[in-house]
Order: C-alpha cells, then sequence, then structure tokens
C-alpha cells in the first residue's frame, strides 16, 4: 500500500471507484487523497440559518429556505422551464429551473420537504429563485454534516451529472480526512507559526473543510492563505536573490555631460516622482548588477523624460541605448519627441522600424556598429534583423506585453561585450500593488505616481444613443474654438470585419454630420498600409483634419496635445485598462479636455459600473484596484498574456493584498537571514520550494 496515505489513488477512496475517480481527475485535476483534501469549498452554508419565505426580499445575497413542495410543472415554450412552488409556515415562493430539469422534477416530489439555498429576485413581480441549491433537511446524523456551516465547492455539470454533487463531495471529503489527515505534513518551520500565530495545517485543513464554528473557519483560511502567499512571495524574492548575485551588470558611475546638457535645457522642472525613479534607476545601473526594472506611470505622467534621461547616462559611460516601442506610429512619435530632447547634447539619434528603405538602413546600421549612433529608437525591426551595436548598455522597452520571449532574449544577446544590457520596462497600465509584487515579484518595480503640474481634469460624461445629435453639436462648438476630436471604436477581436463596419457605419455617419467643405475627418484602422496609417495619422497630429476616426490603434501614446475631445464608441465593450488609457490621450494641452463616453441600449450592470468609475475618477491606481475586484486578476489588461507565476488556489490578490504584504516581508526577512534555504530551522520550506510549481521560471523574460 502506499506508504503516505494523500498519496492513495483516489479511486481507493470509499464511495469513488473508477467512475468517478476518472471525473475528479478530469473535472477537479485530483488524481489522489492530498489532492482532494486542497480542494476547498469557495462558500460556506450556515446551516443554522433559515429564513421565513415572508421575509425573503429581492435585495437577499442568498438565503436559505426550508419548504414543502406544492406543485411542479414544465411551462414556457417547448416546455424547457420547470417551475416549482414551495410553501412554508409564512408563504409561497416559486422555483425556476432551465437545465436538468427531468433529474430536478423527479426528486422534488409533491409534499417532500427540502433546503433550498440560493438567490432570491422579483420576476413579474414575485419572488423567486432560479436554480437554487437543493438539499435534504439537516438530520444531524450524516457522516460530516455535524458542523453548522457546510462547504459548497466549485462544481461542474459534468461532476453532478456523474453523480458528485455537493453533498457527495463533502462525504468524499470526511472520508479522505478519516483516511489521510494523520499523514499531513506541517509545511511551515515552527517558529513562523509561532510568530505569525498561525494554526497548524492539519488543524487547517480540517476545519476549512468542517469548521466547527466560524472563528475555527477564519482561522484555517487565514493559515492556508497566508502559507499560499509567502511561498509563492518566498520562491520569487529567492530567484531574484540568485539572479542579482549571478548576473553581472554594465557598471554606469558616471552621468556624463549629454545628461546635464538635456537636463539643463529642460523647459520644466521634473516631477518629484520623475526625479525619485531616475534616482532608483542610477542606484542600479551602479550596483554592478543587470537592471531589470518595470517602470509604471498612467499615460501623460512623464515616463518618456525618463528613458530620455536614462538613455543618456549610457551613453555618458560610452554605452549605446535603444528604445523600443510596440507601434510604428509610437516609434515615430517618440522619435519625434525625443528628438527634440537630445537638440542640446549632440548625441546622434535614428529610427529604424519595419518601413525604414533599405538605402535609410545602410548609414543606420553603421553607425550602431561603429558607435557613432549613440540612441536608437524603433519597433521589433529593431531585434528581429541583424543590427549590430557596438556596445549596446541599455534597452528600454515601452508598454511591456507586446514583446514575446524569443524577442526579448535576441536582444539581451546584442549586450556590450557579452554582458546583457540594464532593462527598463514602462507601462502606463497601472497594475495594482499587490499584483505587481507577483507578476514581476523579482524585477524591481519604480512608480511615477505624480503628474507634471498643469494637467486639468479631464471630464468624463456618459450618454447614451439619444444624446447623439447633442454630442455632435458640442463637437462642432470645440472644433470652432480651435480644438481636435478623437473618435475611437472598439475592436474585438472575435470579428474583425465587423468592427470595421462599426467603424465604417460611423465614418458615413460624421460626414453626414460634418460636411467636407468645413471639416476634415482622418480615418485610421488596422487593416490600412502603414503608409496610409502615418499618412492619416500626420493629417490629424499637424492639425489638418479636426476629426479623426479610428480603432483602438490609437491606444498608446499618440500625442497631439491640441486635442481636447476623446469620444468612445461603444464604451461599455472596453475593458477599464483600455477606456483609461484612451482618455489619456486627452487633457495633455493646457485647455479643458473632455472624454465622452457613448453606450449602447443594453448595458449590463457590470459595463455600467465599469462606466460610473471612469466618470467618478482619473486615477489609474485606482481604477487597476478596482477591475482587480471586479474581474478578478487573471483577466487584467496586460497580465492575461503573461499570466501569474503560480495559479492560488484560496488567496485572493484582489481581497487579501493585507495578508500579501505581510507575508511578502516576511518572506524577506527570512531570506536575509538564510538566503539559500539552507538552515535546519527551514528544512521544511527548502522543500516546498523543490515543489514543480516552484520551478524557477526566469521572470526577468516577462518584461
Ligand atoms: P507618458 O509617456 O508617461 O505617457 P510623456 O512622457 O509622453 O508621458 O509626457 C506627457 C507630456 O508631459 C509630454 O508632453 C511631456 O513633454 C510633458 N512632461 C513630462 N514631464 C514633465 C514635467 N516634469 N513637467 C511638465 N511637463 C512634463
Ligand atoms: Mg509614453
Amino acid at each position: 500500500m502506499y506508504k503516505n496515505k494523500l498519496d492513495t489513488d483516489v479511486q481507493f477512496l470509499p464511495g469513488v471507484g473508477p467512475k468517478r475517480a476518472s471525473l475528479l481527475r478530469s473535472e477537479l485535476e485530483v488524481s489522489t487523497v492530498g489532492d482532494l483534501l486542497h480542494v476547498y469549498p469557495f462558500r460556506y452554508i450556515d446551516r443554522s440559518s433559515i429564513q421565513r419565505i415572508a421575509d425573503v426580499r429581492g435585495e437577499n445575497a442568498f438565503v436559505q429556505i426550508l419548504a414543502r413542495v406544492v406543485s411542479s410543472e414544465l411551462t414556457g415554450k417547448g416546455l424547457k422551464r420547470l417551475s416549482v412552488i414551495v410553501q412554508d409556515d409564512s408563504g409561497q415562493m416559486e422555483l425556476v429551473f432551465f437545465k436538468g430539469i427531468k433529474y430536478t422534477y423527479d426528486r422534488l416530489k409533491v409534499g417532500s420537504v427540502f433546503l433550498f439555498f440560493g438567490k432570491p429576485s422579483v420576476f413579474n413581480g414575485r419572488m423567486n429563485m432560479v436554480h437554487p441549491e437543493i438539499d435534504n433537511p439537516p438530520s444531524g446524523n450524516a457522516q460530516g454534516f455535524s458542523g453548522v456551516l457546510t462547504g459548497v465547492y466549485n462544481s461542474t455539470d459534468r461532476l453532478r451529472n456523474g453523480g458528485v454533487t455537493n453533498k457527495v463531495l463533502n462525504k468524499l471529503m470526511a472520508e479522505a480526512i478519516d483516511m489521510a489527515i494523520g499523514d499531513v505534513e506541517e509545511t511551515l518551520p515552527e517558529y513562523v507559526m509561532k510568530e505569525k500565530g498561525l494554526v497548524p495545517l492539519k488543524y487547517a485543513i480540517r476545519n476549512i473543510h468542517f469548521p466547527v464554528d466560524s472563528t475555527a473557519l477564519s482561522k484555517a483560511q487565514y493559515r492556508l492563505k497566508w502559507e499560499e502567499l509567502f511561498l509563492l512571495q518566498l520562491s520569487l524574492l529567492k530567484q531574484k536573490y540568485i539572479r542579482s548575485r549571478a548576473s553581472r551588470g554594465i557598471m554606469m558611475e558616471k552621468v556624463g555631460p549629454a545628461f546635464h546638457a538635456c537636463f539643463n535645457s529642460l523647459p520644466y522642472d521634473l516631477t518629484g516622482a520623475q526625479k525619485r525613479v531616475i534616482k532608483e534607476i542610477r542606484a542600479d545601473l551602479m550596483s554592478g548588477s543587470q537592471m531589470n526594472r518595470l517602470l509604471q506611470g498612467d499615460v501623460g505622467s512623464g515616463k518618456t523624460m525618463v528613458a530620455v534621461l536614462t538613455s543618456l547616462i549610457a551613453v555618458g559611460n560610452g554605452c549605446q541605448a535603444c528604445i523600443m516601442a510596440p507601434t510604428e506610429v509610437l516609434a515615430r512619435q517618440h522619435f519625434i519627441n525625443i528628438s527634440r530632447y537630445l537638440a542640446p547634447t549632440g548625441v546622434r539619434c535614428e529610427l529604424l522600424t519595419g518601413s525604414t528603405t533599405r538605402a535609410e538602413r545602410k548609414p543606420i546600421h553603421e553607425g550602431l556598429k561603429d558607435g557613432s549612433v549613440g540612441i536608437i529608437i524603433g519597433t521589433h525591426a529593431l531585434i528581429e534583423e541583424d543590427v549590430e551595436f557596438r556596445s549596446l548598455g541599455l534597452a528600454v522597452i515601452d508598454e511591456q506585453h507586446r514583446f514575446g520571449v524569443e524577442q526579448r532574449s535576441r536582444l539581451w544577446a546584442k549586450g556590450a561585450g557579452g554582458i546583457p544590457p540594464h532593462i527598463l520596462v514602462m507601462t502606463a497600465t497601472p497594475i495594482p500593488r499587490t499584483l505587481a509584487m507577483t507578476l514581476y515579484g523579482d524585477l524591481d518595480v519604480s512608480v511615477i505616481d505624480e503628474m507634471p503640474p498643469g494637467r486639468k481634469p479631464v471630464k468624463t460624461l456618459c450618454i447614451g444613443e439619444g444624446k447623439r445629435p447633442e454630442l455632435y453639436n458640442f463637437m462642432k462648438r470645440q472644433i470652432s474654438f480651435g480644438r481636435q476630436v478623437f473618435i475611437v471604436y472598439p475592436l474585438i477581436f472575435e470579428s474583425e470585419k465587423v468592427d470595421y463596419q462599426n467603424l465604417e457605419k460611423g465614418v458615413e455617419d460624421i460626414i453626414a454630420h460634418f460636411p467636407e467643405s468645413t471639416y476634415k475627418v482622418a480615418v485610421v484602422h488596422g487593416q490600412q498600409t502603414s503608409e496610409v496609417k502615418k499618412f492619416n495619422m500626420d493629417a490629424f497630429a499637424s492639425g489638418r483634419a479636426q476629426i479623426l476616426v479610428s480603432t483602438t490603434v490609437i491606444e498608446v501614446g499618440v500625442d497631439v496635445p491640441n486635442a481636447s475631445v476623446m469620444v468612445i464608441e461603444s464604451a461599455e465593450r472596453f475593458g477599464l485598462a483600455q477606456l483609461h488609457q484612451l482618455r489619456g490621450r486627452v487633457g495633455r494641452g493646457s485647455e479643458e479636455s473632455f472624454c465622452v463616453l457613448m453606450h449602447g441600449n443594453k448595458v449590463s450592470k457590470e459595463s455600467r459600473r465599469r462606466l460610473d468609475l471612469m466618470c467618478a475618477t482619473e486615477n489609474g491606481f485606482d481604477l487597476a484596484e478596482e477591475d482587480m475586484k471586479m474581474r478578478g486578476p487573471g483577466d487584467l489588461e496586460g497580465t492575461a498574456q503573461s499570466g501569474l507565476p503560480v495559479s492560488l488556489n484560496i488567496a485572493s490578490l484582489a481581497k487579501d493584498g493585507q495578508i500579501l504584504s505581510d507575508a511578502r516581508s516576511y518572506a524577506g526577512k527570512v531570506l536575509a537571514d538564510d538566503p539559500t534555504l539552507e538552515m535546519e530551522i527551514n528544512r521544511t520550506l527548502a522543500s516546498e520550494m523543490r515543489k514543480d510549481k516552484y520551478d524557477v521560471r526566469d521572470f526577468s523574460k516577462i518584461s
């Protein structure tokens, strides 16, 4: 038999067998009894609290009623709706089922009594519950049901159809605990549990499944969340430590004359946040290790200046710098802006993109090779082809998530003297702190949390189709003041064609209302050649066109300070981060700016909340926090592609920020005393770190 009972194949657990075992494997990724014990309830039903039907209100989140079935019939078109009327002493309520109708119909026999648990709602003036959970009335003697709180496990249709209901899961958990709890080994060192006041793992597992009371449940949850976040942070910080010891970095001790020349001719003072970030970067450049820094800052917070000054430090130390943008439009824009800043420095700066001609390329390639080009700005073209640097010392990557792993490793290989260049990744997608700590656990993070002075807030309003005439009048007024207007259409990748049609219809409508004799409208979308795109963008950037209609290609970076109105069509289809990015396109000049969120007739509750939030705040970090709370960290824009390093089983980055901070700083403390976890007291931690899920993953490659 199995030496450790936790390793027992789950099919040998009483009540399982081969068929259920295969279900558990495919639906819950459970193969052993130990795996099963780590499937935790996501919610608990308080068996002690039963509402009277007469007291149930539509606003109640969840209610539990104990009621007798009065009638049960199939209704609706094609008889696809099962309507069950139940009653208790106080009144009646309808229960509605659209799925599993036959099974439910057979089970809910008229006259029998059940516990129903669900979310009440008001439909046609009557209270009902759709798909409530159904349980037999509490009897107190069923195995594992002695506690007041009963766990509810995530389930799937396949599990339920295969007979693995929540009740069965509860029974299996009780069996699993009976069989194997004795073999659960403590994962945290004694001293950690003592200092942090954590309950033992055995206690936690027992009580997460079958809490003796709500206090025991809280203790169990806290222990398991803390441990999960702690081990994750420990693995991240450990990798960071190993990397910083192993990676040599180009030493950049000086600042250099070019830096000073640029700095002294700036038309403004740097903000406090910009100064602080440059200091942080300087410290990295002088540390002897390779810099791997993520720079977060809202749109318009002045990241470009930081990139320029950092590049000039590289130049001042005899190195070259490259600045990479995700799109050609952006690269060009960077080039124009940055060339201006560089004018007083005499540093040669060039632009290299997919559309640079061969004739133009030749001198640039030579300049990179002989070192006469100090700063090169471009797109992927910079690393995709055979570009040779004399001494690349710094790579600035704008908008990290669009660069792939392979491209980055090619970049690393271009470092001066075989030493990888310092890396500065800039993103305007604010990421909540807890997420940044985890996603970029082994990167250093700098934040520009202060806007340059003089920026006026962008007035944001949300309107429906009915107000379009007013919107057009408003736009005309703004244009008559000499302002320009962006109109953006959503891009939904499933159907590029439909998106494009949307945009075309919109353009027709605009042209109909803004006659060509008076107004010029530029159109930019992803299906145009880069030449056409550039021509149309230029028309808008130079002020020849007053209106720019586009898909989200303008999302990042485009800088037209004279544009004061951003109209976002079908705004309900955008995520918060994207809406925020788009809004950041206006409010760059000295004029009062506006963001108009146009929405369709049908707006879901969640979309509505997003739009309301946009109207309520302009702070990107606040929006990101809210976004994470609403959607969970996995779906946040900018993070979905890179993914979380380890999937979390019980803790939530959105809700457990406090625990995360505590666990992270404690992990730092543990490593400060024992960086390689070799001490006897940390033996269990070292063995946890050897598990597959903490397998060293090179996070520097996320950027
Ligand atoms: P980001 O790249 O962070 O979105 P930019 O670097 O494009 O922002 O800066 C936005 C605008 O603010 C630019 O026009 C830039 O010239 C200006 N700017 C940057 N730093 C300052 C500052 N310290 N004071 C005033 N204006 C600034
Ligand atoms: Mg920028």
